[in-house]
C-alpha cells in the first residue's frame, strides 16, 4: 500500500513510496528517510525533526 510522507508546513510529499519492490530498501523509516533525503523540506526549506515533522500517510487501497 502506498505511504506518503508530507511536510508538515507546506504540504509537499517528501517521499512517496508506492508499491513493494519500488527499491531495494522498503519503506523508510523516519529516520532513514532524515538520511536519504536530508533535513530539511526541498519546498519551504523546513527543517525536518526525525518522526515528528513529517505527516505519515498511509493509504489503504480498495480492491
Ligand atoms: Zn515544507
Amino acid at each position: 500500500m502506498p505511504v506518503i510522507f508530507k511536510c508538515t508546513k507546506c504540504g509537499t510529499i517528501i517521499y512517496k513510496f508506492m508499491r513493494a519492490g519500488q527499491d531495494y530498501y522498503g519503506i523508510p523509516s523516519p529516520s532513514e528517510l532524515m538520511i536519504r533525503i536530508g533535513s530539511t523540506c526541498p519546498n519551504c526549506g523546513k527543517i525536518l525533526n526525525r518522526n515528528i515533522e513529517l505527516e505519515h500517510i498511509v493509504i489503504n487501497l480498495r480492491r
